[in-house]
């Protein structure tokens, strides 16, 4: 689910912002509330709409300066845009009309907002009221984030951002949310990611708008919830959600405690789209995972994706340009995510390896595993191989610095020590960019830590030694057949959808892809490259008729490296 991980990256500028909002918030003694209401309307017992209601505490809103705002889009997902008329404010004076002013449109398409201003002063408190419609935007691309409010089994669920119309304030608001369910079926409840029920808060609007909401008949666990960690959806999924669940809280607590926070709140929302694609997007204290029937997720596949977005709590993004640094964020959570859930034993000691040999086929198996760090932001939207890098390699190039700290120390350091070096680092407010990262290095390892860091960056090949993943594995040489796709991987995100630049004698060419065909369905290609039996199925278009071709998306066969069980070592003595 890498369109996922994606979207974590783009937004934890943001998140990282909102903390030290809250953080200033705490000095600040008496922030004006902000009470907001949310009361689902039904249709047929579906969600239609959302009757949204704020109470903000004497704005003091003038005409000329924005009072309220939505962005139009966010992340590529386009939100409510409510026209001035559908918004009612009142207050002491009664009727307050507004003008409505979009700013300018943003060519990437990540974000730019719709801005409302009063045409009259406001006189005392004032209420704002609206319609949110539930609806679900279907991604142009097949997979995007899972931002819309949109109905599902009886209840909604979205994030504030695709419908919160919110004051145009970064200052902090005493927030006070509260649910009115009477018009959902009995025993619905609503959960946010800040909370369940009724919640109280001090922080920005930017809490609000960059947080999940679900309401209707929800399932959760645990249940009753009201602990820090909760995990929620409705209907039934396609996968055993409440395995998933217990597993997740389990990873929660072993991740959660070996970071030092074991009391972090963290909420998890499952939900299905009504479309083929995945998505998921991590948001304050929270993450929710779109999924799709085609493919279904696997509890196994989904316990992998929790985990690793756990991790991401503790290894943020370093600071620098996207794609030079996304080595850090994406290998960190590869890394713990199966070494911290293995030292838990809520994964065996197979799985483990077996985890370790499918990064190894993905990342010797890539054609493009030599490319340096400086082409990655460029390619990584339209190649699946560029895109899985900064993951296979970054996790590669971190069990390698493990084994040499372990082997140097003699045991007594590892990786774990930079890492909590660099938290402290962050949670200080202290530089946390490449430099951090290569002075920590260089000091337990000497000159050679440098060197080999720029040779990853470089795209230098990252061969771990051969003990990289403890005493009870060993490195092999082996054959791989190269993941390909066979024609140009920029033709699945291309508009039109077209398969362009056909490879001669490629898997695809010899089983009936031709230059022209229109791909009519998301192509997730990334689990299929760390699996060298993984058969890919694209449906296509051909002169108006639909058709479905199944090859074997391998090509040259290469050299490179698996890691063995070493019989003669017990579990017991596995771990790193
Ligand atoms: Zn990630």
């Amino acid at each position: 689910m890498s369109a996922a991980r994606t979207i974590t990256t783009a937004v934890s500028a943001l998140i990282g912002a909102l903390s030290l909002g809250s953080a200033a918030a705490a000095q600040d003694a008496a922030p004006p509330s902000l009470d907001v209401t949310l009361k689902p309307h039904t249709t047929d017992q579906a969600v239609d709409y959302v009757h949204v209601q704020l109470k903000v505490q004497a704005p003091v809103a003038k005409p000329g300066e924005a009072f309220l705002k939505l962005p139009m889009v966010f992340a590529s997902v386009e939100t409510a845009r409510y026209r001035a008329t559908d918004i009612k404010v009142t207050d002491q004076a009664g009727p307050v009309a507004l003008i409505q002013k979009d700013d300018p449109v943003d060519p990437s398409n990540f974000m730019y907002f719709r801005r409302w201003e009063v045409t009259r002063p406001t006189v005392g408190d004032v209420t704002v009221s609206y319609r949110a419609p539930a609806r679900a935007y279907r991604p142009k691309l097949g997979s995007g984030p899972p931002f819309d409010l949109r109905p599902e089994a009886g209840g909604l669920n979205g994030a504030g951002v695709s419908f919160l119309a919110l004051p145009d304030k970064s200052t902090p608001y005493s927030i006070h949310l509260k649910w009115d369910l009477a018009a959902m079926p009995s025993g619905s409840h609503g959960a946010w990611s800040l909370g369940e029920g009724e919640v109280r808060t001090v922080g920005p609007v930017d809490l609000l708008a960059h947080s999940y909401y679900m309401a209707g008949p929800i399932s959760s666990y645990p249940s009753p919830g009201g602990g820090p960690f909760g995990i929620y959806w409705l209907g039934e999924p396609p996968f055993d959600a409440q395995a998933v669940a217990v597993w997740t809280q389990k990873a929660h607590t072993a991740i959660a405690g070996f970071f030092g926070e074991p009391d972090k709140p963290y909420r998890v929302f499952f939900r299905k789209n009504p479309y083929p694609g995945a998505g998921g997007a991590g948001l304050v204290n929270s993450f929710m995972s779109g999924f799709s029937d085609t493919p279904a997720p696997t509890a196994d596949s989904m316990r992998g994706h929790l985990a690793h977005e756990i991790v991401h709590n503790w290894t943020g993004s370093l600071s620098g340009p996207n794609g030079i640094v996304s080595w850090y964020g994406e290998g960190m959570a590869e890394y713990y995510d199966p070494v911290l859930t293995w030292r838990a034993g809520l994964i065996t000691t197979d799985e483990f390896l077996a985890d370790v040999n499918q990064r190894a086929q993905s990342y010797y198996g890539n054609a493009m595993n030599t490319a340096p760090a400086s082409e990655i932001a460029a390619k990584f939207w339209s190649d699946t191989r560029v895109r899985k890098l900064p993951y296979d390699r970054g996790s590669f190039y971190l069990s390698t610095v493990d084994a040499e700290i372990r082997a140097k120390s003699g045991g007594q350091r590892k990786l774990d020590d930079l890492t909590f070096a660099m938290l402290d680092r962050q949670k200080r407010g202290l530089s946390y960019d490449t430099d951090a990262w290569l002075e920590l290095v260089t000091a337990e390892l000497g000159p050679k830590a440098k060197f080999e860091f720029d040779e990853m960056m470089a795209g230098e090949l990252i061969v771990p030694p051969s003990n990289a993943f403890g005493p009870c594995f060993k490195r092999e040489t082996v054959s791989y057949r190269n993941f390909e796709l066979g024609f140009d991987s920029a033709s699945l995100t291309s508009n039109p959808r077209q398969v362009q630049g056909l490879v001669a004698g490629s898997a695809a060419e010899k089983a009936g892809v031709r230059d022209g065909d229109e791909i009519t369905t998301a192509v997730v290609l990334d689990a299929i490259q760390g699996d060298a039996k993984a058969e890919l199925t694209i449906d296509l278009k051909r002169d108006g008729k639909p058709l479905a071709i199944t090859y074997l998306p391998r090509g040259k066969t290469v050299e490179g490296y698996r890691w063995a069980r070493v019989a003669s070592v017990p579990d017991a003595a596995c771990a790193i």
